[in-house]
């Protein structure tokens, strides 16, 4: 094992890979090319601090897989940020979006680096420079990073921008998650959130229960854990606990979203929230007694020291990877049910798609136009994903992966290996 392929995360990806390759009977020279990268680049980010200083920060770009299109995934900003992490997040992409049915292929990128630390200046100066390390390889017809973990719109117009003074022409479609005013597409912000739920309604759907009442915790209020809870609250769903990196807080009865949404992005903290609730740290949030449980934060939140406590009888993987490989076999055991996050949070890279659709014709769209076309999509896949499993009567995450991996064992073998 490498420094890239030697993480957990990574790990845990190729034993979901190989349990569902065993399955869906693929190809084993298909098996062997998808555990690895296409290609891997790690970078140093110099930055000249406010204090006039200089720090060096490690910054990656794994792209994965082209078969299917541009390489395609988002740009991370976190401490703990390693190369394996990333490799892992950039298979994860490739397998989404060949579930979802994109013409898409897979990469991730990320700088270790804890941004609340530092300032705009000094967090625009990172981005700046690791853009131009890594421009070579980006691109609106090679790879096309977006949004993740501690980067925002606000981050992709600064690539946009540092990227297109380089080329000397505005180039919209060299990343998605952009604000409106520069490319970026209406819907997007909310739609990794909005997919989300759009699933979970199918699922309850088949299982034939209603999403009025269905009571939710969800660990993380950042883009995806917060536009989860707003969704759910908007189609009459009981958001009881939430939490963020600091604890959380919790009422049976239903948390106001749309006013705790308010508070939260004056304050970034649920401290002072004046609607009733207590105080719940992040073990309880994942042990709430609920129907769903949205873990939306980081991978590995759930491990085997805490699925047991898990009370909900459905998991929806709002995050990437959030269940260990354990974690993932105790509820299975439970007979919880599991929306996997190569589905589940698919939404994401559904409306990146439309973003860069949209920017290369130069053709926008409304939101109700947005949101029904992710709609569309979420539900073709959830489908795809439930139909294999039943009829194969398997779990879900192997489910997906199979139908994951068929669709691009049929186009690597119809593209061949090059030279021959
Ligand atoms: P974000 O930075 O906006 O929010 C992350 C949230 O998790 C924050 O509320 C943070 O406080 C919380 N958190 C961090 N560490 C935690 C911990 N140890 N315990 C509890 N909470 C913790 O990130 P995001 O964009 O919402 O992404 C969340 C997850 O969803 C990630 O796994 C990401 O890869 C995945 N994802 C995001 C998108 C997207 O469009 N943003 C798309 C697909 C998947």
């Amino acid at each position: 094992m490498d420094v890239l392929t030697s993480g957990h995360l990574y790990q845990n990806t190729i034993n979901i890979i190989n349990h569902a390759a065993e399955i869906a009977g693929i190809d084993p020279a298909i098996r062997t090319r998808v555990g690895k990268p296409k290609r891997a680049i790690m970078v140093s980010v110099p930055v000249r601090m406010d204090d006039h200083t200089v720090k060096v920060f490690a910054g990656y770009r794994v792209q994965h897989s082209q078969t299917l299109g541009p390489f395609k995934g988002g740009i991370r900003y976190h401490k703990s940020v390693t190369f394996s992490e990333v490799g892992a997040l950039a298979m994860l992409m490739t397998f989404k979006n060949s579930l979802l049915g994109l013409p898409l292929g897979g990469a991730k990128g990320g700088v270790a680096v804890d941004s609340s630390t530092l300032s705009r200046n000094e967090l625009q100066s990172l981005t700046r420079r690791y853009t131009s390390e890594i421009s070579n390889f980006i691109g609106p017809e090679s790879d096309i990073p977006a949004p993740d973990v501690g980067t925002d719109a606000q981050t992709m117009a600064w690539i946009m921008d540092s990227y297109s003074q380089e080329k000397g022409y505005a180039v919209p479609g060299v990343v998605t998650g952009k604000p409106v005013e520069i490319g970026g597409s209406l819907g997007r912000v909310g739609a990794t959130g909005l997919g989300a739920i759009f699933c979970l309604q199918e699922l309850l759907k088949v299982l034939d229960k209603p999403m009025a009442g269905t009571t939710i915790a969800i660990q993380g209020f950042g883009n995806v854990g917060s536009h989860a809870a707003l969704y759910a609250f908007e189609r009459g769903a009981k958001v009881v606990a939430v939490s963020d990196v600091s604890g959380g807080i919790a009422n049976e009865k239903g948390i106001n979203i749309p006013k705790l949404i308010e508070h939260y992005s004056t304050k970034k903290m649920f401290k002072g929230f004046s609607e009733p609730h207590g105080e719940i740290t992040n073990d309880q949030l994942i042990a709430t007694k609920c129907d769903v449980l949205i873990p939306a934060a980081l991978d590995g939140a759930i491990d085997k020291e805490n699925a047991n406590s898990v009370q909900a009888k459905i998991v929806v993987e709002g995050a990437n990877g959030p269940l260990t490989t354990d974690a993932d076999l105790i509820l299975q055991k439970k007979g919880i049910k599991i929306i996997p996050d190569i589905l589940a949070n698919g939404g994401g890279v559904i409306v990146s798609y439309f973003e860069w659709v949209q920017d290369i014709s130069a053709f926008f769209w409304d939101e109700e136009e947005v949101n029904a076309n992710l709609q569309k999509v979420m539900q073709a896949a959830f489908k795809r994903v439930w139909t294999f499993a039943e009829k194969n009567k398997i779990d879900t995450r192997t489910a997906a992966m199979c139908v994951s991996l068929k669709r691009l064992e049929k186009a690597m073998l119809l593209r061949g290996l090059y030279p021959r």
